[in-house]
């Protein structure tokens, strides 16, 4: 079909339309070359610009003060996970980590395979909160604190940036990169994997503070030696060229879009009117997340009542795709449905699956 579907995926998910279009038309000769950019030299000309250019952007729209280097690596976000470690964990050999959901918890795994790792509050069975900052656990000779600012799998965000009193803050942006305006300052090192806000899978992007690098262990693969990477401008070995490429029109089309503050704007008012739609349910969709750290991003939610009736969520995905609503289906681990709502996802997307949720309600409740 040549329909565009209403795509709701957790990621790879959605990107912008045009976006799609500008690289189908350039797909078979880029810039008049009579070849395709995915078939150039990494050290080209022209994956050199595109390079440059991606790095530029994520530079200006984030605001990335003159400190903080910009990386492109490969092995997607839990390539990240490992990378962070070996690059920072050797300072002091412990690291904090503060796990409110599945990825947090799966990074705090793979660190523990490098070092001493320090559970800032206990794992919850069921994620859905976080708790309180004045009761945790933070080691003040942690060589970094780590969270996950957005859980895409809990639908769990952040709605602060945590106070470590000077222990450097790593944080695994993924699914929120780009969603809203964030002060790098505050930290040692942010990555994120594109596939979710910024582009196709296969490149995952590093913020990190100068004064930070040049701590690896000797052990650390060059690949995600974060230092090395820096030294040959992301272009130590041949990285994932298309992805780069799709992300640097990602990034053009979000600076073009009104970048990060307006991304920001259209974030609250999308997740605002699910959100709002559930209130008014009578908890037919209810979430199960604390309202202080309910996601805008990854949303999910049960059908039926609080705890879920499968039966109907099954209906509910079945008559969703009839609507080319695609992909809602939450994560194995937690059930139910997931509504994801990434930049490339319009006001007007969510207002169709609104519509929808109102329809579905009358006719099943
Ligand atoms: N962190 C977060 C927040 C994620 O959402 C994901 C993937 N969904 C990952 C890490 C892992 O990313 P990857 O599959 O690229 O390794």
């Amino acid at each position: 079909s040549s329909q565009s579907a209403l795509n709701f995926g957790a990621g790879p998910a959605k990107l912008p339309r045009e976006v799609l279009v500008e690289v189908q038309g350039e797909l078979l000769s880029y810039q008049n070359s009579g070849m395709s950019l995915i078939e150039m030299s990494h050290r080209s000309k022209e994956y050199g610009q595109i390079n440059k250019s991606a790095q530029d952007l994520v530079r200006e729209l984030l605001k990335v003060p003159d400190n903080y280097k910009i990386l492109f690596i490969q092995g997607g976000g839990m390539g990240g996970f490992a990378a962070v470690a070996m690059n920072f964990l050797n300072r002091t050999g412990t690291a904090d980590y503060a796990v409110t959901g599945t990825w947090s918890n799966k990074a705090a795994k793979e660190a523990e395979k490098y070092g001493t790792v320090n559970l800032v509050f206990p794992k919850a069975d069921k994620p859905g909160s976080i708790p309180d900052q004045s009761t945790w656990n933070l080691n003040p000779n942690a060589s970094y604190f780590y969270y996950c600012d957005n859980e895409t799998v809990d639908g769990v965000e952040f709605p602060y940036i945590p106070e470590t009193n000077g222990v450097p803050i790593v944080v695994d942006m993924s699914s929120n990169i780009m969603t809203r305006k964030v002060d790098v300052s505050k930290f040692g090192c942010i990555f994120g994997g594109a596939q979710k806000n910024i582009g196709p899978s296969g490149v995952v992007v590093v913020i990190v503070r100068e004064d930070l690098l040049g701590n690896a262990m000797k052990i650390c693969p060059s690949v995600f030696n974060f230092t090395q990477v820096h030294k040959e401008n992301s272009v130590l070995n041949t990285p994932a060229t298309f992805s780069v490429y799709v992300m640097e029109k990602v990034l053009q089309w979000i600076k073009k879009n009104g970048g990060v503050d307006n991304m920001e704007v259209q974030s609250s008012r999308k997740s605002g009117l699910l959100y709002e739609a559930m209130k008014a349910s009578n908890n037919f969709y209810s979430s199960p997340i604390d309202k202080n750290c309910q996601s805008r991003i990854n949303i999910p939610f049960r059908v039926g009542g609080p705890q879920g009736n499968e039966e109907l969520e099954e209906k509910f995905l079945v008559e969703a795709e009839k609507r080319f609503m695609y992909q809602l289906k939450g994560h194995r681990s937690v059930g139910g449905i997931r509504a994801s709502l990434y930049n490339a996802i319009t006001y007007e997307d969510v207002a169709l699956l609104v519509k929808f949720m109102k329809e579905f309600q009358a006719q099943n409740q």
